[in-house]
């Protein structure tokens, strides 16, 4: 089935054909900075992947999408020659609220929802919605899908989703933990059970989806009872540009103290914080890694309180699982460093979780799913390689399979 994949955010529309049949990528493009002067489209077909980049100053994100798929329908290197052959649509949605525990055909019925779980995700929803729309009415008769960041994190306890402050926030405003990295999370678990060679539903699995965002969930008998990322990804981790976990009361007082506003509080939260804003380098784990090694006190310090917050996070959920049998490292981060998972694994050996240095090390692995840890380690640690858009292509695939 030939399915594209949209993944709509605040200012930035990242698309891809995907062949499921075979797995196969056909096509590529990431827009940037939609609605500023420097708006830009690259556009890349397979099989070389050869970018083309195309101004889209002043255009909105349908008319950018609008204007990939003519390119989709008339570039003499595209895989397809006209947007019928397109047969079903994928879009990411960050946040599906209680809604929606599983990816959904959108229709009548459905469609009402996500507008309501707008509220949730401001930056992200609306505009995924109104690529849903604009595509409602140019692809008719093309089935479209939601796969959310959400979903998979809808198996999580009340005693894990609520926050303590007055119920009425939850009752009215719907405040809880809702996560995300769902799709993520969910396929490095079954990953982690194909290379354990045991059914899901047998496991307690700890997941570390570590990019430039970044979550850990604990997967219990193939649900998410757990998971660090809360009411939005602020929460949990520290992450690149992103502070996590902090005392709320420091808000407030930096607030105060500096007298700014709500939006520029929420930028330095989400935007200046993190690994950039310890490191004052880069959001970048490989420049501040090499910068640490290199001798740099901030980027070193970064690389320590990243460690330390992942390891914490692992810890808390070991506590909560009824057993744990692998961790799974997953994403930018957790696929690609070997240092990285050295550092962290380095702490945990008396949990049971016990690195093999030379099975982390091998050169030219990455992008194999593997075991890392040595052979007795009583808890297993796995490395999977996680390909958001291609899960959501799958997904979009068994859905209208099944229904159709
Ligand atoms: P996202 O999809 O959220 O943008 P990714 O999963 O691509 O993020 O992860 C990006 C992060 O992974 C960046 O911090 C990048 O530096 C880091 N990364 C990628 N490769 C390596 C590597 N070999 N060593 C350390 N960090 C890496």
């Amino acid at each position: 089935m030939i399915v594209l994949v949209v993944n709509a955010g605040s200012s930035t529309l990242k698309c891809q054909l995907i062949q499921t049949d075979g797995k196969v990528r056909l096509m590529k493009a990431l827009t940037d900075k939609i609605g500023d002067k420097n708006a830009n489209m690259s556009v890349a077909f397979a099989p070389d992947f050869e970018e083309t980049i195309y101004d889209i100053e002043g255009l909105t994100i349908e008319q950018a999408l609008s204007k990939l798929l003519d390119i989709l329908a008339k570039d003499p290197n595209s895989p397809i020659s006209s947007l019928s052959e397109i047969e079903a649509i994928g879009n990411r949605i960050v946040a599906g609220g209680e809604y929606f525990r599983e990816s959904t055909l959108i229709d009548k019925d459905t469609f009402p929802k996500l507008k309501l779980c707008e509220k949730l995700a401001p930056l992200h929803n609306p505009p995924a919605d109104r690529c849903i729309e604009m595509l409602q009415k140019l692809l008719v008769d093309t089935p479209q899908c939601a796969v959310f960041d959400t979903a998979f994190h809808q198996s999580i306890p009340p005693k894990a989703y609520m926050y303590p402050l007055p119920k009425r926030y939850y009752d009215d405003y719907h405040i809880r933990r809702y996560g995300a990295h769902g799709t993520s999370h969910r396929y490095a678990a079954q990953q982690a059970a194909n290379l354990l060679e045991r059914p899901i539903d047998d496991l307690g699995l700890i997941t570390c989806h570590l990019g430039s965002g970044g979550s850990i969930t604990a997967v219990n008998h193939g649900k998410s009872i757990d998971t660090t990322m809360g009411f939005t990804p602020l929460e949990g981790l520290m992450m690149g540009t992103r502070s996590g976990s902090i005392d709320p009361a420091i808000v407030t007082y930096i607030m105060r103290r500096d007298n700014i506003s709500f939006d520029e509080m929420d930028r330095i939260l989400n935007k200046d914080s993190g690994i950039l804003g310890i490191s004052g380098l880069s959001s970048d784990m490989r420049v501040v890694l090499k910068a640490a090694d290199e001798g740099n006190k901030d980027a070193k310090l970064a690389v320590e309180m990243y460690v330390y917050k992942v390891q914490q996070a692992i810890g808390q959920f070991y506590a909560i699982m009824t057993r744990t049998d692998a961790v799974v490292m997953t994403a930018g981060i957790g696929e690609n460093s070997s240092e990285l998972r050295e550092l962290i694994f380095a702490g945990l050996a008396h949990m049971g979780m016990i690195l093999d240095k030379d099975k982390n090390n091998v050169v030219g692995a990455i992008g194999t799913n593997r075991i890392v840890s040595i052979d007795d380690s009583p808890i297993k640690i796995c490395v999977v390689t996680t390909d958001e858009e291609m899960r959501i292509a799958r997904e979009t695939d068994a859905l209208v399979e099944s229904t159709f």
